[in-house]
């Protein structure tokens, strides 16, 4: 099939994408704890009925120790074709009224922007139904191996990553697609290259034996939680850059996110300043990020009159792509062993070190697939990094550790929200990613890279 033959067969598919893509916006499957199992059964069994039906009829829902169950399904190519593992995953986050849904969120609706609405439209159902798309573009008999991997515990303690290890052989492949991922503004192509890391750890500030009275003792007597608020003080300058020695950072030269779009996708309140400087671009995925986020102290309903003598804080620092988590976790923890104020007394404690990634784009799988990007939206794929950590990609890495890897999918990052009160994704996004995936497959089968 050549290019236009793709895009006109899956403008066929279309509506049947999109009407899997509403069936299953319906099911709840938020696999949080606390939240009820049936609805996650429910959208292992559908999606797997789904699968199958598109061609992957050995897929079944996998044996796990516990929690809910990935799904794993192969279809062999020809012989000698290449191995291609598709993930994606089914399961989605909570959406509880106070996130401020303006459109129920368990309701895939169709607004006036030809966007659909509806938690998990975009992370990750969006994903699901270009893999089903794609399947059905080759009536179910691709051109290269494909393997299936669609977890059901992405957005909460997931046990996919332990069943990698127990399972390597189900994973080698020569290139890994994950598909949950999505270019910054729809129409415009990008492949996810980098992705920071992710360490953290607690601070404890002590400043006096025992809780004072302020009146007593206020003025000379100093206060911890006052103490904790300047040592974190020092973790930015005025304009909220990180300061701290050592800590690696980069320069982003892929595409770039305008402030505006940045704005939109954050909410960040009206005349409230975005922090940091330099192109958003390099202080999203280039540089690191410190934040406090969670603080243990007396709370207003119990508080009086009292100096408060020890508070804590957890603090999370996203890191660069290509840092070692431990040192730069090294960086922070002599920052805030160093930086007290008064002499009050810190302890650190490490809690986290989840390394960075960074996707090798040197390889013939990832030459064919910003090919194939760049066919299917008609304009020259760009590399955008993402914020958040995956540790499951390391995980395959070592499952497969010649394998290649693609990041992409519907979920733009300018409109699509995700985790966030009115997810939507653009089917037109959902389209043109079906396309590419088609076109890659054929590509990787003729084992051609680019033009
Ligand atoms: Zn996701």
């Amino acid at each position: 099939m050549d290019k236009d033959q793709i895009s006109q067969r899956v403008s066929e598919l279309m509506p049947g994408v999109i009407e899997d893509l509403e069936k299953l916006i319906a099911i709840p499957a938020i696999a949080f704890p606390g939240y009820p199992e049936e609805p996650v059964r429910q959208m292992g069994d559908v999606t797997l009925q789904m699968f199958r039906d598109a061609g992957f009829t050995n897929a079944q829902l996998m044996d796990v120790p516990s929690g809910y169950p990935p799904i794993y399904g192969e279809i062999e190519g020809p012989p000698g074709s290449p191995v291609v593992v598709l993930y994606a995953h089914y399961d989605v986050q909570p959406a509880p009224p106070e996130q401020g849904w303006t459109s129920d969120p368990w309701t895939p609706t169709r607004k006036e922007d030809g966007r659909i609405y509806g938690r998990g439209a975009a992370d990750d159902i969006s994903g699901l139904v270009s893999h089903l798309g794609t399947l059905r573009v080759f009536d179910g008999r691709p051109p290269c191996t494909v393997k299936l991997i669609l977890e059901g515990m992405e957005e909460t303690e997931s046990n996919l990553e332990a069943f990698v290890e127990a399972h390597p052989e189900l994973f080698a492949c020569d290139l890994f697609v994950i598909c949950d991922m999505g270019n910054l503004r729809v129409g415009e192509p990008a492949l996810t290259t980098a992705l920071r890391g992710d360490v953290a750890c607690i601070v404890t500030v002590r400043t006096l034996e025992h809780p004072l009275h302020s009146g007593v003792f206020g003025g000379p007597a100093p206060d911890a939680m006052m103490a904790l608020a300047r040592l974190l003080s020092t973790l930015h300058d005025d304009e909220g850059n990180v300061t701290i020695a050592g800590v690696s950072e980069s320069v982003w030269d892929g595409d770039d996110l305008s402030e505006e779009d940045l704005r939109s996708s954050a909410d960040v309140l009206d005349g409230v300043a975005l922090t940091g400087s330099g192109p958003v671009g390099g202080r999203l995925w280039a540089r690191p990020s410190v934040n406090a986020i969670g603080i243990d102290m007396t709370n207003i309903a119990t508080s009086s009159n009292v100096l408060i003598p020890e508070a804590r804080a957890k603090i999370s620092m996203r890191i660069v792509p290509g840092s070692e988590p431990s040192t730069e976790l090294d960086a922070l923890v002599a920052h805030l062993e160093s930086h007290a104020p008064w002499d009050a007394k810190v302890e650190v404690q490490r809690t986290k070190e989840a390394p960075p990634f960074l996707v090798a784009t040197d390889g013939p799988g990832y030459a064919a697939a910003r090919q194939a990007l760049s066919d299917a939206f008609g304009r020259p794929a760009g590399e955008a990094g993402c914020g958040g950590s995956i540790p499951l990609l390391r995980t395959l890495q070592q499952a497969a550790p010649a394998a290649e890897f693609v990041l992409w999918g519907p979920e733009d990052v300018a409109a699509s929200r995700i985790h966030a009160s009115d997810e939507s994704v653009d089917p037109s996004e959902i389209e043109k990613l079906i396309v590419a995936q088609s076109l890659l497959l054929q590509r990787l089968a003729a084992g051609t890279g680019s033009d």
